[in-house]
């Protein structure tokens, strides 16, 4: 499996997946994507059925991974995949709710929402690859609360690795300041920037834009571009299909609250290589850039200051990154459409698909979608506690409300359970007027001692920072 970039690069040179794991995007801008979705027919599902979580994983990943020697590979998945970091030997177990009505765990690894999937495979993936010729790597990044933890937590005391997570300094919740602040891991480094989040994200850009710096000391980011991230989060589609259905191609419905479009495009993946999913139901919170191109096959990302700050906060988003990457599926993979339809975005703002030959492509691609706000998710936080005695996360709640919309009683529904309610007991609160439960390892979080490098928003001090630690 060699991999191309959504805008061209790399078609007469098709590169490796070891190449693409530490980029962020190609040299054109673009996206890496494999050249060809593997296609698997009902005898390979059958052949999958039965596996456990980490077997299961390396038949999917040894699919899209085939410049890793398989027994290695298989090492990293069993490392990455244990019951101790995610909770059980199932990692992503489901559970019924209703009759055809199911939530899918993804959020039981260490920091409580389903990036861990795929960051806790990433981060033993790039202590691997590193390792192979003694390079490193200081990876980069600016967090307004998961993906910085994610990333400490599959990062932390690997060989070869550092962490420079900007956050903006008093702007997370203590929750989530603690989880971040109290690694004492000496490869973790947690600066918090005065400013927001959009000023941390400014300086991340202004270093890696520095390409002197970024070369002499070689910085990366684990973005939600990665692929290997996409790749990862595939096998629990296949996962939850699995546990729903009895085998003979009946589809199944998934719904996934979104933000930058990761986790929903693995189940475009997983669709795309055959795996019998009927629809893709899309949520988004009041920021509904994705509903919008859904329902009008208008894609108008949003400025930064028409984003808003919402109670289901990591799908808060302007624009959705992987969304390039479905776009290049619905355009028949011509870079040439893409480049020119990103070019629009650049000049005019937005681009259309009505009318256009992709239309259709749009509508056999199984998405459908919806918004939901927050008097929606205190709605189905309460609704769900009451019928069902289970107390799900905001951004879970978003992708229940409208899964339910979206709902035929005859095909069995997963909503995908994103993070855990003890990462956001204020809105759990504010729904069910007590607090959620908390799993005991996180007990006494917040008494932890913490520490963190405060800093000015200024790119030149943050650079002097990592100079003087890398
Ligand atoms: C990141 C995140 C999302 C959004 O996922 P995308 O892959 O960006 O669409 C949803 N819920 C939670 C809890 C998250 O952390």
């Amino acid at each position: 499996m060699r991999y191309v970039s959504t805008r061209g690069a790399w078609r007469e040179d098709p590169q490796p997946f070891s190449a693409i794991l530490l980029e962020g995007l190609a040299p054109d801008g673009g996206l890496a994507m494999p050249q060809a979705y593997p296609r698997l027919d009902a005898a390979a599902l059958a052949a999958l059925r039965p596996l456990g979580y980490r077997d299961l994983a390396h038949a999917v990943l040894s699919l899209f991974v085939t410049d890793i020697p398989g027994a290695d590979l298989k090492a990293l998945i069993d490392r990455s995949y244990t019951a101790a970091t995610f909770g059980s030997d199932e990692i992503t177990p489901l559970s019924t709710l209703a009759p055809g009505l199911h939530l899918l765990h993804v959020s039981n690894g260490p920091t409580l929402a389903f990036k861990d999937i795929a960051l806790q495979l990433l981060g033993n993936l790039f202590e691997y690859v590193l390792g192979k010729d003694g390079r490193e790597l200081n990876i980069l990044g600016a967090t307004s609360g998961d993906t910085g933890s994610s990333a400490e937590y599959a990062m932390r005391g690997k060989r070869g690795l550092r962490v420079f997570m900007l956050s903006p300094h008093e702007r997370m919740s203590p929750f989530q300041q603690a989880q971040m602040f109290s690694l004492a891991d000496p490869n973790i480094h947690n600066l918090a920037i005065d400013g927001v989040f959009d000023d941390c994200q400014d300086i991340v850009k202004a270093v890696s834009c520095d390409a002197a710096f970024k070369a002499r000391w070689k910085i990366g980011t684990v973005n939600s571009i990665n692929w290997a991230r996409v790749a990862a989060q595939v096998v629990y589609y296949f996962k939850a299909y699995f546990a729903v259905t009895r085998g003979g191609g009946d589809g199944v419905d998934f719904a996934v609250p979104s933000g930058n479009f990761g986790n929903i495009l693995a189940g475009h993946v997983a669709r795309q290589m055959g795996l019998p999913i009927r629809r893709l139901i899309l949520a988004t919170n009041e920021n509904d850039v994705l509903d919008e191109f859904f329902r009008t096959l208008t894609y108008r990302p949003r400025a930064t200051a028409q984003t808003c700050a919402t109670s289901s906060p990591s799908m808060d988003i302007s624009k959705a990154s992987n969304f390039e990457r479905y776009v290049f599926d619905i355009v028949g993979r011509d870079p040439a459409v893409v480049r020119a339809l990103w070019q629009r975005l650049d000049t005019e703002g937005s681009f259309d698909l009505k009318g256009t030959p992709y239309a259709a492509s749009v509508a056999a691609s199984g998405f459908v979608s919806g918004k939901s706000t927050h008097a929606d998710r205190l709605a189905t936080i309460r609704d769900v506690a009451a019928r069902y005695g289970v107390v799900v996360d905001p951004h879970t709640a978003d992708g229940i409300k409208v899964g339910q919309e979206h709902r035929d009683a005859r095909v069995p529904l997963v909503c995908v359970e994103t993070a855990l309610p003890a990462k956001f007991a204020a809105t759990i609160r504010e729904a069910l007027g007590r607090d959620p439960e908390r799993p005991a390892a996180y007990a006494d979080l917040e008494r932890r001692p913490q520490r963190c490098e405060r800093l000015p928003a200024d790119a030149a001090r943050v650079k002097a920072f990592i100079a003087a630690h890398a």
